[in-house]
């Protein structure tokens, strides 16, 4: 496996900055997620460098550097437009809150660095100059037996940083691993500390779960160790079945944070629930409302024998740029729950797609009237009873698309006045 970390190909720019630390005499590795990826023959998506030289050195050794996180160690280094990480190695003072170190110090020693991480495939460092691999606890071993085990006593190492937890079910998702049993065990036993972890970082490792192409197992293993009553009980508690076919659903479903939730969430809550478990989760309110709306409509299966105008009225509430997301989560649904009805949900859809094609009235800026037209109509000022009559309008023209004409419209106006209920 060593021999996959020789041939790997390592950005220029990293091995330049890595070649300039050594040069003034400091120990320098790339370490983390990039070395358990070359190990694995995938290409890292970025390289950390972890030097024992400390930030100020680190400074001084480029011309252009950001102190981006320089309390922790870190900088960023600017070669020629491009971006390196080095980060001073580290240890961590104790933990006191389940959330963050007390202390961290610099260290000289890798191993002391490499000690801090949460899983032996993610502790590991190697310095492609030397050829030199790092490996004190193991993780090229773990790799190979596709196996998540901590660094150290697991139940000690989920007590000091909650999110740990987690982080085992996210990479065993994503790496089709397993969970050692030493390492699975320790969860139900610090469920209490992954409670104090803030969501906005428990919403990071979810959605690259989600996203991932074994999500279903993902969600199974989250709900089996407790995890997933923490923060998403809507799932945890619901019928097996219903929660079976959500996590179904959420794995076939397209490829976009948004779709994937809506299609979990479909059969587990309505569409304001769906928003609001989005935002206690720390989505952003953009996300959420999507989500919301997709969740809404999603059960498209109700509405295979639906009318025209009932299909403009549902266009006109989703909103025409909304419709290849929802026909996304409708067919994941119905794969999940009912695949004989897919050919007649592609059925529906293309109607849907056929009717917003023609572009049809569906709200009131696209009336053939605007509210100034309405009120001369009617010889009105402002009043409520413009709202009520462009209300009465788009209720027309989505009946009958057609009636979008000036003539057509004043003329439905001026029959809505004189109905005896019509109008003042
Ligand atoms: P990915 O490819 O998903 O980014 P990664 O391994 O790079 O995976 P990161 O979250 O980017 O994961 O973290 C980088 C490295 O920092 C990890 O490989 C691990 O060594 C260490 N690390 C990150 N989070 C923790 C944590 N909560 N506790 C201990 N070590 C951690
Ligand atoms: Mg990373």
């Amino acid at each position: 496996m060593i021999a996959n970390l020789h041939n790997a190909d390592i950005p220029r720019p990293v091995i330049e900055v890595i070649s300039r630390l050594r040069e003034l005499g400091h120990a320098v590795y790339l370490v983390g997620g990039c070395v358990r990826d070359m190990v694995r023959q995938v290409q890292p998506k970025d390289f950390d460098v972890a030097t024992s030289a400390l930030p100020q050195e680190v400074q001084a050794a480029f011309r252009k550097v950001i102190p981006t996180g320089i309390q922790h160690g870190t900088v960023t280094v600017v070669t020629g437009g491009n971006h390196v990480e080095v980060t001073t190695f580290r240890s961590e003072g104790d933990y006191l809150d389940g959330r963050r170190p007390s202390s961290v110090a610099f260290e000289r020693d890798i191993v002391k660095d490499l000690s801090r991480r949460d899983f032996t495939i993610n502790a590991m460092a190697y310095n492609p100059l030397d050829r030199e691999l790092v490996d004190p606890f193991e993780g090229q071993k773990d790799l190979q037996a596709q196996l998540i085990r901590c660094v150290g006593s697991a139940q000690e190492r989920f007590s000091e940083d909650g999110l740990r937890p987690l982080r085992a079910v996210r990479f065993a998702a994503v790496l089709g691993f397993t969970l050692d049993a030493s390492t699975r065990d320790a969860i139900p036993a610090t469920l209490d500390v992954f409670r104090k972890v803030a969501l906005e970082r428990v919403r990071e490792e979810f959605v690259k779960l989600l996203m991932s192409p074994r999500a279903e197992s993902g969600l199974l293993l989250l709900e089996q160790t407790g995890l997933l009553d923490v923060f998403l009980p809507e799932l945890a508690r619901a019928e097996p079945e219903v929660a079976r076919q959500a996590r179904h659903a959420a794995q076939v479903a397209a490829h976009a944070q948004e779709i994937r939730l809506a299609a979990l969430l479909a059969d587990l809550s309505t569409g304001p629930h769906a928003r609001d478990l989005c935002l206690r989760l720390k989505f952003s309110n953009k996300a959420a409302d999507l989500v919301g709306l997709l969740v809404e409509h999603a059960k498209l299966e109700a509405r295979l024998e639906d009318s025209d105008p009932a299909l403009r009225r549902l266009l006109a509430r989703l909103g025409v740029p909304q419709l290849p997301d929802l026909l996304a989560v409708a067919r994941a649904r119905v794969e999940a729950r009912a695949p004989e009805l897919r050919p007649a949900l592609e059925q529906l859809g293309a109607r849907l797609e056929a009717i917003a094609a023609t572009k049809p009235p569906l709200v009131a800026r696209d009336l053939a009237l605007t509210g100034k037209d309405i009120m001369a109509t009617l010889g009105v000022s402002p009043s409520p009873i413009v709202g009520e009559a462009t209300r009465f309008l788009v209720e027309a023209v989505l009946d009958d698309p057609s009636l979008n004409t000036p003539e057509r419209l004043q003329d439905a106006l001026r029959n809505w006045r004189s109905r005896p209920t019509g109008g003042a």
